[in-house]
Protein backbone atom coordinates (compact mmCIF):
# COMPACT_ATOMS: atom_id res chain seq x y z
CA UNK A 1 0.00 0.00 0.00
CA UNK A 2 1.39 3.46 -0.65
CA UNK A 3 0.51 6.33 1.89
CA UNK A 4 -0.69 9.09 0.34
CA UNK A 5 -1.17 12.70 2.81
CA UNK A 6 -0.18 16.10 3.55
CA UNK A 7 2.80 14.19 4.89
CA UNK A 8 4.13 13.98 0.88
CA UNK A 9 5.06 17.24 0.82
CA UNK A 10 5.28 18.30 4.80
CA UNK A 11 8.17 16.75 6.87
CA UNK A 12 7.45 19.13 9.66
CA UNK A 13 5.21 20.35 12.00
CA UNK A 14 5.86 23.39 13.64
CA UNK A 15 3.38 25.92 16.12
CA UNK A 16 -0.01 23.69 15.63
CA UNK A 17 0.74 23.42 11.43
CA UNK A 18 2.38 21.87 8.76
CA UNK A 19 5.30 23.56 7.35
CA UNK A 20 7.03 23.47 4.14
CA UNK A 21 10.69 23.45 5.07
CA UNK A 22 14.17 24.26 3.25
CA UNK A 23 16.41 20.94 3.30
CA UNK A 24 17.12 18.41 1.04
CA UNK A 25 14.77 16.60 -1.01
CA UNK A 26 14.02 12.83 0.63
CA UNK A 27 11.85 9.74 -0.21
CA UNK A 28 10.71 7.61 2.32
CA UNK A 29 11.06 4.31 1.50
CA UNK A 30 9.03 0.97 2.20
CA UNK A 31 11.57 -1.57 2.50
CA UNK A 32 9.38 -4.34 1.64
CA UNK A 33 9.21 -3.28 -1.69
CA UNK A 34 11.52 -0.47 -2.69
CA UNK A 35 8.76 1.68 -3.44
CA UNK A 36 8.59 5.46 -2.00
CA UNK A 37 5.90 5.90 0.22
CA UNK A 38 6.60 10.00 0.64
CA UNK A 39 7.95 12.81 -0.55
CA UNK A 40 9.31 15.62 1.20
CA UNK A 41 11.42 18.22 1.71
CA UNK A 42 13.51 17.74 5.01
CA UNK A 43 13.80 20.33 8.16
CA UNK A 44 17.06 22.45 7.91
CA UNK A 45 18.96 23.48 11.15
CA UNK A 46 17.02 26.90 10.64
CA UNK A 47 13.55 25.01 10.97
CA UNK A 48 14.70 23.23 14.21
CA UNK A 49 15.46 27.08 15.64
CA UNK A 50 12.04 28.22 14.57
CA UNK A 51 10.00 24.84 16.68
CA UNK A 52 12.17 25.60 19.39
CA UNK A 53 11.16 29.29 19.70
CA UNK A 54 7.86 28.04 19.02
CA UNK A 55 8.05 25.66 21.64
CA UNK A 56 9.74 28.26 24.02
CA UNK A 57 6.94 30.83 23.65
CA UNK A 58 3.63 27.68 24.17
CA UNK A 59 5.51 26.93 27.36
CA UNK A 60 3.90 29.10 29.98
CA UNK A 61 0.56 28.57 29.02
CA UNK A 62 0.93 24.76 28.76
CA UNK A 63 2.57 24.46 32.14
CA UNK A 64 0.55 26.73 33.69
CA UNK A 65 -2.69 24.58 32.65
CA UNK A 66 -4.05 23.00 35.07
CA UNK A 67 -3.58 18.94 35.44
CA UNK A 68 -7.64 18.32 34.56
CA UNK A 69 -6.85 20.59 31.53
CA UNK A 70 -3.61 18.90 30.37
CA UNK A 71 -5.48 15.23 31.02
CA UNK A 72 -8.52 16.27 29.07
CA UNK A 73 -6.61 17.02 26.23
CA UNK A 74 -4.38 13.90 26.04
CA UNK A 75 -7.30 11.95 26.93
CA UNK A 76 -8.82 13.11 24.06
CA UNK A 77 -5.62 12.45 21.97
CA UNK A 78 -5.81 8.66 23.01
CA UNK A 79 -9.40 8.41 21.94
CA UNK A 80 -8.10 10.24 18.60
CA UNK A 81 -5.44 8.11 18.25
CA UNK A 82 -7.75 4.94 18.60
CA UNK A 83 -9.76 6.32 15.95
CA UNK A 84 -6.69 6.43 13.49
CA UNK A 85 -5.67 3.12 14.18
CA UNK A 86 -6.00 1.93 10.73
CA UNK A 87 -4.17 4.65 9.99
CA UNK A 88 -1.46 5.02 12.30
CA UNK A 89 -1.22 1.16 10.81
CA UNK A 90 -0.89 1.52 7.38
CA UNK A 91 1.74 4.44 7.79
CA UNK A 92 3.82 2.42 9.90
CA UNK A 93 3.59 -0.78 8.27
CA UNK A 94 4.50 1.06 4.59
CA UNK A 95 7.26 3.06 6.46
CA UNK A 96 9.36 0.30 8.50
CA UNK A 97 7.93 -2.85 7.07
CA UNK A 98 7.27 -4.37 9.96
CA UNK A 99 4.48 -7.11 9.71
CA UNK A 100 0.67 -5.56 9.97
CA UNK A 101 0.07 -8.23 12.39
CA UNK A 102 2.73 -6.67 14.98
CA UNK A 103 1.60 -2.60 14.24
CA UNK A 104 -1.97 -4.04 14.47
CA UNK A 105 -1.98 -5.72 17.91
CA UNK A 106 1.43 -4.49 19.11
CA UNK A 107 2.67 -0.94 18.18
CA UNK A 108 -0.48 0.83 17.93
CA UNK A 109 -2.82 0.02 20.83
CA UNK A 110 0.25 -0.19 22.85
CA UNK A 111 0.57 3.50 21.91
CA UNK A 112 -2.86 4.03 22.41
CA UNK A 113 -2.91 2.28 25.89
CA UNK A 114 -0.01 4.46 26.87
CA UNK A 115 -1.23 8.06 25.68
CA UNK A 116 -3.94 7.09 27.37
CA UNK A 117 -2.18 6.34 30.89
CA UNK A 118 -0.51 9.53 30.86
CA UNK A 119 -3.37 11.33 30.68
CA UNK A 120 -3.97 9.95 33.98
CA UNK A 121 -0.54 10.15 35.36
CA UNK A 122 -1.38 13.97 34.43
CA UNK A 123 -3.19 14.05 37.38
CA UNK A 124 -0.93 12.68 40.19
CA UNK A 125 1.56 14.81 40.71
CA UNK A 126 3.01 12.89 44.15
CA UNK A 127 4.97 14.99 46.75
CA UNK A 128 6.30 15.15 50.20
CA UNK A 129 3.71 15.78 52.74
CA UNK A 130 4.50 19.51 53.93
CA UNK A 131 6.28 20.06 57.48
CA UNK A 132 8.20 22.12 59.98
CA UNK A 133 11.68 20.62 59.12
CA UNK A 134 13.59 23.48 60.97
CA UNK A 135 11.08 24.03 63.72
CA UNK A 136 11.06 28.12 62.42
CA UNK A 137 9.72 27.50 58.28
CA UNK A 138 7.11 25.38 56.15
CA UNK A 139 8.84 23.50 53.80
CA UNK A 140 6.60 21.90 51.08
CA UNK A 141 7.33 20.36 47.71
CA UNK A 142 6.87 21.44 44.21
CA UNK A 143 6.62 19.58 40.94
CA UNK A 144 7.23 21.73 38.20
CA UNK A 145 8.24 21.16 33.94
CA UNK A 146 11.26 20.80 32.97
CA UNK A 147 10.69 23.46 30.32
CA UNK A 148 11.02 23.13 26.73
CA UNK A 149 12.29 18.86 25.62
CA UNK A 150 14.36 17.81 22.56
CA UNK A 151 13.81 14.50 21.41
CA UNK A 152 15.35 12.72 19.05
CA UNK A 153 13.72 8.98 18.12
CA UNK A 154 15.09 5.68 15.92
CA UNK A 155 13.03 4.31 13.17
CA UNK A 156 12.25 1.09 14.60
CA UNK A 157 9.43 1.53 16.28
CA UNK A 158 8.60 5.10 15.29
CA UNK A 159 5.19 5.70 16.83
CA UNK A 160 5.90 3.76 20.36
CA UNK A 161 9.10 5.29 20.60
CA UNK A 162 7.56 9.00 20.03
CA UNK A 163 4.84 8.38 22.59
CA UNK A 164 7.07 7.40 24.85
CA UNK A 165 8.98 10.45 24.99
CA UNK A 166 6.20 12.78 24.41
CA UNK A 167 3.36 11.88 26.20
CA UNK A 168 5.28 12.14 29.84
CA UNK A 169 7.11 15.46 29.13
CA UNK A 170 3.33 16.79 28.10
CA UNK A 171 1.87 15.07 31.08
CA UNK A 172 4.40 17.05 33.12
CA UNK A 173 3.52 20.55 31.19
CA UNK A 174 6.83 20.85 28.79
CA UNK A 175 6.71 21.72 25.79
CA UNK A 176 8.53 19.43 23.01
CA UNK A 177 10.71 19.31 19.78
CA UNK A 178 11.05 15.81 18.46
CA UNK A 179 13.13 14.91 15.91
CA UNK A 180 12.14 11.07 14.15
CA UNK A 181 14.54 9.30 12.07
CA UNK A 182 14.03 10.87 8.57
CA UNK A 183 13.13 6.94 7.10
CA UNK A 184 10.03 6.81 9.27
CA UNK A 185 8.63 10.34 10.14
CA UNK A 186 5.24 9.59 9.29
CA UNK A 187 3.23 8.31 12.24
CA UNK A 188 5.13 11.06 14.02
CA UNK A 189 3.85 13.52 12.07
CA UNK A 190 0.23 11.73 11.99
CA UNK A 191 0.54 11.78 16.24
CA UNK A 192 1.52 15.88 16.03
CA UNK A 193 -1.93 16.62 13.74
CA UNK A 194 -3.92 13.91 15.79
CA UNK A 195 -2.44 15.80 19.08
CA UNK A 196 -3.23 19.58 17.46
CA UNK A 197 -6.79 17.68 16.61
CA UNK A 198 -7.31 17.07 20.53
CA UNK A 199 -6.84 20.39 21.26
CA UNK A 200 -3.16 20.89 22.19
CA UNK A 201 -2.18 24.74 21.52
CA UNK A 202 0.25 25.51 19.01
CA UNK A 203 3.60 25.25 19.79
CA UNK A 204 3.59 22.47 22.50
CA UNK A 205 4.16 19.70 20.17
CA UNK A 206 6.44 20.56 17.40
CA UNK A 207 8.00 18.39 14.54
CA UNK A 208 10.79 18.46 12.87
CA UNK A 209 12.18 15.86 10.39
CA UNK A 210 15.35 16.05 9.33
CA UNK A 211 18.76 14.02 8.82
CA UNK A 212 20.75 13.34 12.25
CA UNK A 213 24.18 14.86 11.39
CA UNK A 214 22.31 18.18 10.79
CA UNK A 215 18.79 18.63 12.28
CA UNK A 216 19.89 15.90 15.14
CA UNK A 217 23.00 17.61 15.94
CA UNK A 218 21.13 20.86 16.16
CA UNK A 219 18.25 19.71 18.09
CA UNK A 220 20.92 17.86 20.60
CA UNK A 221 23.06 20.94 21.13
CA UNK A 222 20.34 23.93 21.16
CA UNK A 223 20.92 26.53 23.38
CA UNK A 224 16.80 27.21 23.73
CA UNK A 225 16.13 24.25 25.00
CA UNK A 226 16.04 22.91 29.01
CA UNK A 227 15.96 19.24 28.84
CA UNK A 228 17.81 16.36 25.95
CA UNK A 229 15.58 12.74 25.86
CA UNK A 230 17.01 10.49 23.21
CA UNK A 231 16.49 7.19 22.26
CA UNK A 232 18.84 5.02 19.17
CA UNK A 233 22.05 3.70 19.58
CA UNK A 234 24.83 3.96 22.32
CA UNK A 235 27.39 5.67 20.02
CA UNK A 236 24.94 8.33 18.86
CA UNK A 237 23.19 8.71 22.23
CA UNK A 238 26.86 9.83 23.48
CA UNK A 239 27.29 12.31 21.12
CA UNK A 240 23.77 13.58 22.05
CA UNK A 241 24.75 13.57 25.68
CA UNK A 242 28.01 15.31 24.88
CA UNK A 243 26.44 18.57 22.50
CA UNK A 244 23.93 18.57 25.47
CA UNK A 245 26.66 18.71 28.31
CA UNK A 246 27.68 21.90 26.47
CA UNK A 247 24.59 23.82 27.92
CA UNK A 248 24.63 21.60 30.59
CA UNK A 249 20.77 20.10 29.75
CA UNK A 250 19.33 17.64 31.77
CA UNK A 251 19.11 14.52 29.18
CA UNK A 252 17.73 11.53 29.02
CA UNK A 253 19.02 8.37 26.97
CA UNK A 254 17.66 4.88 26.24
CA UNK A 255 20.54 2.82 24.05
CA UNK A 256 21.50 -0.44 22.77
CA UNK A 257 20.93 -3.80 23.84
CA UNK A 258 22.32 -6.99 24.10
CA UNK A 259 19.55 -9.19 25.93
CA UNK A 260 20.80 -12.34 27.70
CA UNK A 261 18.37 -15.45 27.16
CA UNK A 262 19.18 -17.77 30.26
CA UNK A 263 17.92 -21.26 30.09
CA UNK A 264 18.65 -23.23 33.41
CA UNK A 265 18.55 -27.19 33.24
CA UNK A 266 14.60 -27.33 35.53
CA UNK A 267 13.20 -24.84 32.92
CA UNK A 268 10.12 -25.92 30.28
CA UNK A 269 12.37 -26.60 27.25
CA UNK A 270 9.21 -25.51 24.83
CA UNK A 271 8.38 -22.79 26.42
CA UNK A 272 11.94 -21.47 26.66
CA UNK A 273 12.59 -22.67 22.53
CA UNK A 274 8.93 -20.96 21.55
CA UNK A 275 10.33 -17.87 23.75
CA UNK A 276 13.52 -17.54 22.39
CA UNK A 277 12.29 -17.35 18.94
CA UNK A 278 9.31 -15.17 19.45
CA UNK A 279 12.06 -12.83 22.05
CA UNK A 280 14.58 -13.05 18.96
CA UNK A 281 12.57 -12.12 16.11
CA UNK A 282 10.19 -9.87 16.86
CA UNK A 283 10.25 -6.71 14.33
CA UNK A 284 12.69 -8.79 12.70
CA UNK A 285 14.99 -8.40 15.74
CA UNK A 286 15.28 -4.89 15.58
CA UNK A 287 13.97 -4.15 18.96
CA UNK A 288 16.65 -2.91 22.00
CA UNK A 289 15.25 -5.54 24.36
CA UNK A 290 15.31 -8.74 21.85
CA UNK A 291 16.38 -11.67 22.59
CA UNK A 292 20.16 -12.44 21.41
CA UNK A 293 22.52 -14.22 23.80
CA UNK A 294 20.88 -17.80 24.44
CA UNK A 295 22.93 -19.13 27.12
CA UNK A 296 21.70 -22.46 27.55
CA UNK A 297 22.35 -25.37 30.73
CA UNK A 298 25.22 -28.03 28.91
CA UNK A 299 21.97 -30.73 29.90
CA UNK A 300 19.90 -28.82 27.38
CA UNK A 301 21.81 -27.33 25.12
CA UNK A 302 21.82 -29.35 21.68
CA UNK A 303 17.99 -29.91 22.81
CA UNK A 304 17.38 -26.20 22.75
CA UNK A 305 19.27 -25.66 19.59
CA UNK A 306 17.07 -27.95 17.34
CA UNK A 307 14.47 -26.93 18.80
CA UNK A 308 14.59 -23.20 17.95
CA UNK A 309 15.83 -24.41 14.50
CA UNK A 310 13.04 -26.11 13.69
CA UNK A 311 10.60 -23.60 15.03
CA UNK A 312 12.62 -20.76 13.11
CA UNK A 313 12.76 -22.91 9.73
CA UNK A 314 8.52 -22.82 9.82
CA UNK A 315 8.87 -18.99 9.99
CA UNK A 316 6.98 -16.98 7.15
CA UNK A 317 9.18 -14.20 5.33
CA UNK A 318 7.43 -11.99 3.46
CA UNK A 319 5.03 -9.17 2.58
CA UNK A 320 4.09 -7.49 5.81
CA UNK A 321 0.71 -6.50 4.79
CA UNK A 322 -0.66 -10.05 4.88
CA UNK A 323 -1.58 -10.86 8.44
CA UNK A 324 0.18 -14.52 7.82
CA UNK A 325 3.66 -13.00 7.69
CA UNK A 326 5.78 -13.79 10.70
CA UNK A 327 8.59 -11.71 9.64
CA UNK A 328 9.08 -8.47 7.43
CA UNK A 329 12.40 -6.42 5.56
CA UNK A 330 14.98 -5.27 7.86
CA UNK A 331 14.95 -1.59 7.78
CA UNK A 332 17.01 -0.92 4.48
CA UNK A 333 19.56 -2.84 2.26
CA UNK A 334 22.43 -1.18 4.21
CA UNK A 335 21.35 -2.29 7.25
CA UNK A 336 20.37 -6.02 5.87
CA UNK A 337 24.27 -6.09 4.36
CA UNK A 338 25.37 -5.14 7.81
CA UNK A 339 23.47 -8.06 9.98
CA UNK A 340 24.29 -10.34 7.15
CA UNK A 341 27.99 -9.23 7.06
CA UNK A 342 28.32 -9.79 11.16
CA UNK A 343 26.46 -13.69 9.96
CA UNK A 344 28.78 -14.13 7.47
CA UNK A 345 31.96 -13.42 9.52
CA UNK A 346 30.88 -15.71 12.36
CA UNK A 347 31.96 -18.68 11.44
CA UNK A 348 35.22 -17.34 11.16
CA UNK A 349 34.90 -17.10 15.07
CA UNK A 350 34.19 -20.13 15.83
CA UNK A 351 30.20 -19.69 15.67
CA UNK A 352 28.45 -22.51 13.61
CA UNK A 353 25.25 -21.25 11.87
CA UNK A 354 22.60 -23.88 12.53
CA UNK A 355 19.37 -21.95 9.71
CA UNK A 356 19.33 -19.03 7.86
CA UNK A 357 21.92 -16.95 7.13
CA UNK A 358 20.70 -16.15 3.90
CA UNK A 359 19.04 -12.80 2.21
CA UNK A 360 16.52 -14.01 0.15
CA UNK A 361 16.54 -12.97 -3.66
CA UNK A 362 13.98 -10.14 -4.98
CA UNK A 363 12.88 -6.54 -3.95
CA UNK A 364 12.96 -5.43 -0.53
CA UNK A 365 15.74 -6.00 2.22
CA UNK A 366 14.75 -9.26 3.77
CA UNK A 367 16.72 -11.76 5.65
CA UNK A 368 15.67 -15.36 6.54
CA UNK A 369 15.60 -16.06 10.69
CA UNK A 370 19.01 -17.02 11.84
CA UNK A 371 20.58 -18.89 14.55
CA UNK A 372 24.25 -18.97 15.42
CA UNK A 373 25.17 -22.16 17.73
CA UNK A 374 28.51 -22.38 19.75
CA UNK A 375 29.63 -18.93 19.64
CA UNK A 376 32.93 -17.80 21.67
CA UNK A 377 32.68 -15.39 24.18
CA UNK A 378 34.64 -12.64 22.61
CA UNK A 379 32.75 -13.16 19.06
CA UNK A 380 31.82 -10.03 17.67
CA UNK A 381 28.28 -11.80 16.47
CA UNK A 382 27.94 -12.44 20.55
CA UNK A 383 29.47 -8.89 21.77
CA UNK A 384 27.94 -6.30 19.20
CA UNK A 385 24.19 -5.28 18.42
CA UNK A 386 23.53 -7.34 15.41
CA UNK A 387 19.67 -5.52 15.50
CA UNK A 388 18.65 -8.65 13.07
CA UNK A 389 17.15 -12.16 13.21
CA UNK A 390 19.48 -13.78 14.71
CA UNK A 391 19.77 -15.32 17.83
CA UNK A 392 23.48 -17.20 19.46
CA UNK A 393 23.40 -19.33 21.54
CA UNK A 394 26.28 -20.74 24.25
CA UNK A 395 26.44 -22.85 27.16
CA UNK A 396 27.06 -23.06 30.08
CA UNK A 397 27.94 -25.27 33.40
CA UNK A 398 26.17 -23.90 36.44
CA UNK A 399 24.25 -21.09 38.30
CA UNK A 400 27.33 -18.75 38.49
CA UNK A 401 28.60 -19.10 35.45
CA UNK A 402 25.34 -18.27 33.74
CA UNK A 403 24.83 -15.35 35.89
CA UNK A 404 28.42 -14.33 35.18
CA UNK A 405 27.53 -14.90 31.13
CA UNK A 406 24.43 -12.84 31.32
CA UNK A 407 26.39 -10.02 32.73
CA UNK A 408 29.56 -10.29 30.30
CA UNK A 409 28.21 -7.34 28.57
CA UNK A 410 28.33 -3.57 28.24
CA UNK A 411 24.71 -2.83 27.78
CA UNK A 412 21.76 -3.81 30.77
CA UNK A 413 18.67 -3.22 29.11
CA UNK A 414 16.83 -6.54 29.11
CA UNK A 415 17.29 -10.16 30.45
CA UNK A 416 15.36 -13.10 30.94
CA UNK A 417 16.21 -16.39 33.10
CA UNK A 418 13.85 -19.58 32.25
CA UNK A 419 13.68 -21.77 35.52
CA UNK A 420 10.73 -23.83 37.50
CA UNK A 421 12.41 -23.21 40.51
CA UNK A 422 11.17 -20.17 42.28
CA UNK A 423 14.50 -19.37 44.39
CA UNK A 424 16.51 -18.98 41.54
CA UNK A 425 14.45 -17.16 40.21
CA UNK A 426 14.69 -14.44 42.74
CA UNK A 427 18.19 -15.10 42.84
CA UNK A 428 18.37 -14.43 38.68
CA UNK A 429 16.12 -11.47 39.39
CA UNK A 430 18.79 -9.92 41.36
CA UNK A 431 21.84 -11.11 40.16
CA UNK A 432 21.45 -10.05 36.09
CA UNK A 433 22.21 -6.40 35.67
CA UNK A 434 19.78 -4.92 33.85
CA UNK A 435 16.72 -2.42 33.48
CA UNK A 436 14.51 -5.47 33.34
CA UNK A 437 14.40 -9.04 34.38
CA UNK A 438 11.78 -11.44 33.15
CA UNK A 439 11.15 -14.55 34.65
CA UNK A 440 9.71 -17.50 32.23
CA UNK A 441 8.48 -14.48 29.56
CA UNK A 442 10.76 -12.38 27.17
CA UNK A 443 9.21 -8.76 25.53
CA UNK A 444 6.38 -8.14 27.45
CA UNK A 445 6.01 -4.55 28.20
CA UNK A 446 3.26 -2.12 29.88
CA UNK A 447 2.65 1.23 30.10
CA UNK A 448 2.60 1.25 34.33
CA UNK A 449 5.81 -0.03 34.82
CA UNK A 450 9.12 1.38 33.52
CA UNK A 451 11.93 0.73 30.83
CA UNK A 452 15.23 1.93 30.73
CA UNK A 453 18.75 0.28 31.19
CA UNK A 454 21.94 0.62 32.27
CA UNK A 455 25.36 1.06 31.62
CA UNK A 456 26.11 1.25 27.69
CA UNK A 457 21.76 1.15 27.45
CA UNK A 458 21.41 4.63 28.85
CA UNK A 459 19.87 6.11 31.85
CA UNK A 460 16.27 6.70 32.79
CA UNK A 461 13.12 6.07 32.31
CA UNK A 462 10.54 5.63 29.59
CA UNK A 463 6.67 4.62 30.25
CA UNK A 464 5.26 4.73 33.67
CA UNK A 465 5.42 7.40 36.77
CA UNK A 466 9.18 6.85 37.06
CA UNK A 467 9.29 8.51 33.40
CA UNK A 468 6.80 11.22 34.57
CA UNK A 469 9.66 12.30 36.97
CA UNK A 470 12.16 12.42 34.05
CA UNK A 471 10.26 15.61 32.91
CA UNK A 472 10.00 17.36 36.13
CA UNK A 473 11.65 19.55 38.57
CA UNK A 474 11.47 19.23 42.05
CA UNK A 475 11.57 22.74 43.91
CA UNK A 476 11.65 23.17 47.71
CA UNK A 477 9.81 26.25 48.85
CA UNK A 478 10.88 27.37 52.37
CA UNK A 479 8.81 29.76 54.15
CA UNK A 480 9.67 31.79 57.21
CA UNK A 481 6.41 31.10 59.64
CA UNK A 482 7.75 33.41 62.84
CA UNK A 483 7.89 36.93 61.20
CA UNK A 484 10.56 37.72 63.88
CA UNK A 485 13.08 40.08 62.22
CA UNK A 486 16.32 38.77 64.28
CA UNK A 487 16.11 35.09 63.34
CA UNK A 488 17.41 32.96 65.57
CA UNK A 489 20.02 31.61 62.90
CA UNK A 490 21.59 35.17 62.11
CA UNK A 491 24.22 34.78 64.74
CA UNK A 492 26.03 32.65 62.76
CA UNK A 493 26.65 35.53 60.71
CA UNK A 494 26.96 38.42 63.04
CA UNK A 495 26.93 39.45 66.26
CA UNK A 496 23.27 40.00 68.14
CA UNK A 497 22.48 43.90 67.70
P1 LIG B 1 20.65 5.91 15.64
O1 LIG B 1 21.38 6.18 16.89
O2 LIG B 1 21.42 5.75 14.40
O3 LIG B 1 19.59 7.10 15.36
C1 LIG B 1 18.64 7.49 16.31
C2 LIG B 1 18.22 8.92 16.02
O4 LIG B 1 19.35 9.77 16.20
C3 LIG B 1 17.72 9.16 14.61
O5 LIG B 1 16.65 10.08 14.65
C4 LIG B 1 18.94 9.79 13.93
O6 LIG B 1 18.60 10.61 12.83
C5 LIG B 1 19.50 10.61 15.06
N1 LIG B 1 20.91 10.97 14.94
C6 LIG B 1 21.89 10.34 14.23
N2 LIG B 1 23.06 10.98 14.40
C7 LIG B 1 22.84 12.01 15.24
C8 LIG B 1 23.66 13.01 15.82
N3 LIG B 1 24.97 13.08 15.56
N4 LIG B 1 23.10 13.93 16.65
C9 LIG B 1 21.79 13.85 16.95
N5 LIG B 1 20.95 12.93 16.43
C10 LIG B 1 21.48 12.02 15.59
O7 LIG B 1 19.72 4.66 15.95
P2 LIG B 1 18.75 3.90 14.96
O8 LIG B 1 19.59 3.13 14.00
O9 LIG B 1 17.72 4.83 14.43
O10 LIG B 1 17.99 2.90 15.97
C11 LIG B 1 18.52 1.70 16.37
C12 LIG B 1 19.18 1.83 17.73
O11 LIG B 1 18.24 2.32 18.69
C13 LIG B 1 19.63 0.50 18.28
O12 LIG B 1 20.91 0.64 18.87
C14 LIG B 1 18.59 0.17 19.34
O13 LIG B 1 19.04 -0.71 20.35
C15 LIG B 1 18.28 1.52 19.86
N6 LIG B 1 16.97 1.54 20.53
C16 LIG B 1 16.94 1.61 21.89
C17 LIG B 1 15.72 1.61 22.56
C18 LIG B 1 15.65 1.67 24.06
O14 LIG B 1 14.56 1.88 24.58
N7 LIG B 1 16.75 1.52 24.78
C19 LIG B 1 14.54 1.54 21.82
C20 LIG B 1 14.61 1.49 20.44
C21 LIG B 1 15.84 1.50 19.80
Amino acid sequence: MTVVSETDVASSWIDGEPVRTGGASHTVIDPATGAPVAQMALAAPDDVDRAVSSARAALSGWAGATPAERSAVLATLAKLADEAAETLVAEEVSQTGKPVRLAREFDVPGSVDNIDFFAGAARHLEGKASGEYSGDHTSSIRREAVGVVATITPWNYPLQMAVWKVLPALAAGCSVVIKPAEITPLTTLTLARLASEAGLPPGVLNVVTGAGGDVGTALAGHAGVDMVTFTGSTAVGRKVMAAAAVHGHRTQLELGGKAPFVVFDDADLDAAIQGAVAGSLINTGQDCTAATRAIVARELYDDFVAGVAEVMSKIVVGDPQDPDTDLGPLITLAHRAKVADMVARAPGEGGRIVTGGVAPDGPGSFYRPTLIADVSERSEVYRDEIFGPVLTVRSFTDEDDAIRQANDTAYGLAASAWTRDVYRAQRASREIHAGCVWINDHIPIISEMPHGGFGASGFGKDMSQYSLEEYLSIKHVMSDITGVVDKDWHRTIFAKR
